[in-house]
């Protein structure tokens, strides 16, 4: 995994979703274990490409997934916080994970600059031209 391609692309992601005149202040990114995402590269790539795209306030909050693991050996199942393939009870490495490779943009935090509510609604309508002529 490239922490730059995954930064790009949520940060892509949190300027599509941010009303226009709005500045994304957060983003919750969920990563799990599997992914073999760094967070601290994640937060280095993203304070070099913000600048260009959501501006230096933009926060990124990075939040690893617990890991969800069974044992093919002896059954038992654990949640674990970083990434290992040795089973806690049996101490074989025949762990099966259950999740892991989730990379989702969770929530994004966004300042309106000051709620103006009253903005005016005028959806274009465009009456449509033409048609058909008998010819
Ligand atoms: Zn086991």
């Amino acid at each position: 995994m490239h922490e730059a391609s995954i930064v790009h692309e949520l940060i892509a992601l949190a300027g599509r979703s941010c009303p226009p005149g709005g500045l994304v202040m957060a983003l919750d990114v969920r990563v799990g274990l599997l992914t073999g995402v760094s967070p601290d590269a994640m937060a280095f790539y993203f304070e070099a490409l913000r600048e260009d795209t959501l501006g230096s306030q933009a926060q990124l909050r990075v939040r690893l997934e617990p890991l969800r693991a069974n044992c093919a050996d002896c059954g038992n199942s654990c949640t674990m916080m970083e990434l290992d393939w040795t089973c806690p009870f049996c101490g074989v490495t025949l762990l099966r994970f259950e999740n892991g490779d989730e990379l989702d943009l969770v929530s994004l935090e966004v300042d309106d600059g000051g709620a103006d509510h009253d903005r005016a609604e005028d959806p274009e309508e465009e009456p449509g031209r033409g048609g058909g002529q008998p010819g």
